[in-house]
């Protein structure tokens, strides 16, 4: 299938090239009539504000080509939805730490909230993260978040009951679930420190702990608790819906990224649910570290998604800011930082199809996970460094939305596991030797 990008991207670069052509002749002449070609090819290039870049959807090693037609189709659908209903007005529920009700029910109806379960490639659920950060990471994070770790744990490891209550409200995004994992007391450390309780009494459970940074924990129908049982030890997965006695989440305010989502701290003080909100397949950690590693690949999504995102700020910013009398574009800094951005997030993007083609044949490990995770975060953090430079003073406000991604990217860096973390579980796999534990 011919996308639209591919082929006026095609035309502009022969555009393009013309003009580089005079710009050599002009370099090499040193006439003032050389001079005045150069001019002529500077006003050669059409104002950006009225004619698509090359390129326009950036996508230089064809990646999207690989999708079948049917999913390159409905990529193309979501996509164009994602850019011009909850790109620019995200902005404003991120500077106000606001939740978007409206924009969630919209994700609904385009199928995000079913990715986990409706049959696409694994490539086509990772391209639709990818989309989902370049218009809003915070949104994304929603959105993998409730794929990967809530509608993913109850397919997997949930009752038929469970499957058969949440996951209808789940998959249309009509209910939101909560994974909460994390403490206030124990972060990387969780899986050994965990010191939320869960005691059995009758037929109840009762958990007793709180747990730090949840996300949607002020607004979600339930959250999915971690707890360790006190009769044996295990750590095992619990529905815990958000209006029972004892259950209560305050708001993380002031967070330097990822503003809309509202992250929460709960504490749970004898809480008593029934026996039956245990998860049957989540009786000790290792079914959900299969779930863990497998989201910890999705924020490799996000990492090349966020890129892609400062890529199309920082172009359509050079293309229009003008300086010494032309734009930013035309200045051979500007050039390689926007080379760079897009280089990062290319590489970034073809590592993560890859890793597409490992899960889709269910051979992904933890490492290899990590490996993604940790490099795409990385380059992200540079990639919407050199953005928010490429901006100047406008790279620092929201409004341009690059002071957006530039907070956004240091969460990425550090969920689901920090950086230095997952660096670790790599060069653990390939020495044999950990420095962590
Ligand atoms: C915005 C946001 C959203 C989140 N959403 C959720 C959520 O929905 N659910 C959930 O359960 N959790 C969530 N988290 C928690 C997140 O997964 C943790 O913040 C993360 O795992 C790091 O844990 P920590 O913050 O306790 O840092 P710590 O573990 O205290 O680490 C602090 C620093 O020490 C380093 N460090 C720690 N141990 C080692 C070591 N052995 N060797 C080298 N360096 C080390 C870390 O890399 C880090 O740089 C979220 C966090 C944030 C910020």
């Amino acid at each position: 299938m011919q996308r639209q990008g591919r082929a006026s991207g095609q035309d502009a670069n022969a555009e393009a090239d013309n003009t580089a052509e005079a710009d050599n002749t002009a370099e090499a002449d040193t006439t003032a009539e050389a001079g005045t070609t150069a001019e002529a090819g500077m006003t050669a290039v059409a104002p950006a504000d009225t004619v698509q870049p090359p390129f326009p959807d950036a996508d230089l090693m064809y990646i999207v080509d690989l999708l079948p037609s049917d999913e390159q189709l409905r990529y193309q659908e979501v996509r164009e939805f994602l850019q011009s209903r909850i790109r620019a007005a995200s902005i404003d529920y991120w500077n106000r730490e606001e939740f978007p009700f409206g924009l969630l029910a919209e994700l609904g109806k385009y199928g995000l909230g079913g990715l986990q379960t409706d049959g696409t490639s694994k490539l086509f659920k990772g391209l639709m993260y990818v989309e989902v950060a370049r218009a809003d990471v915070s949104l994304s994070a929603l959105v993998g978040i409730h794929n990967e770790l809530i509608v993913g744990m109850i397919d997997q490891l949930g009752s038929e009951e469970q499957k058969a209550r949440w996951l209808p409200g789940l998959t249309a995004f009509t209910q939101l679930g909560a994974f909460a994992l994390t403490e206030p007391e124990h972060g990387s450390d969780i899986a050994g420190g965990l010191e939320t309780t869960a005691r059995r009494e009758g037929g109840e459970w009762v958990i007793n702990g709180a747990k730090r940074w949840i996300g949607a924990g002020t607004i979600a129908d339930f959250a999915l608790v971690w707890a360790r049982d006190v009769a044996d030890q295990q750590i095992k997965g619990f529905i815990v819906e958000t209006d029972r006695p004892g259950y209560t989440a305050t708001k993380i305010a002031n967070k330097i990224g990822l503003r809309i989502m509202q992250n929460a701290d709960i504490v749970l003080d004898e809480v008593r649910i029934p026996e039956t909100n245990l998860l049957p397949g989540a009786t000790d950690f290792s079914k959900a570290n299969e779930l863990l590693r497998d989201s910890r690949a999705w924020v490799g999504w996000q990492g090349a998604g966020i890129q892609l995102a400062a890529f199309d700020v920082a172009r359509s910013y050079a293309l229009q800011r003008k300086q010494f009398g032309k734009e930013l574009a035309r200045f051979q800094l500007v050039q390689q930082q926007l080379a760079e951005i897009l280089g990062n997030a290319t590489a970034s993007l073809a590592l993560m199809a890859q890793l597409a083609r490992i899960q889709e044949d269910g051979k992904l490990e933890m490492a290899q996970a990590a490996m993604a995770k940790s490099t795409t975060t990385r380059l992200a953090r540079a990639s919407v460094a050199m953005g928010r430079s490429l901006l100047g003073g406008n790279g620092i406000s929201s409004d341009y939305e690059m002071g957006k991604l530039f907070g956004d990217a240091e969460i990425l860096y550090t969920y689901e596991g920090s950086y230095e973390i997952n660096s670790l579980i790599v060069a653990r796999a390939v020495t044999g030797k950990s420095a962590f534990v």
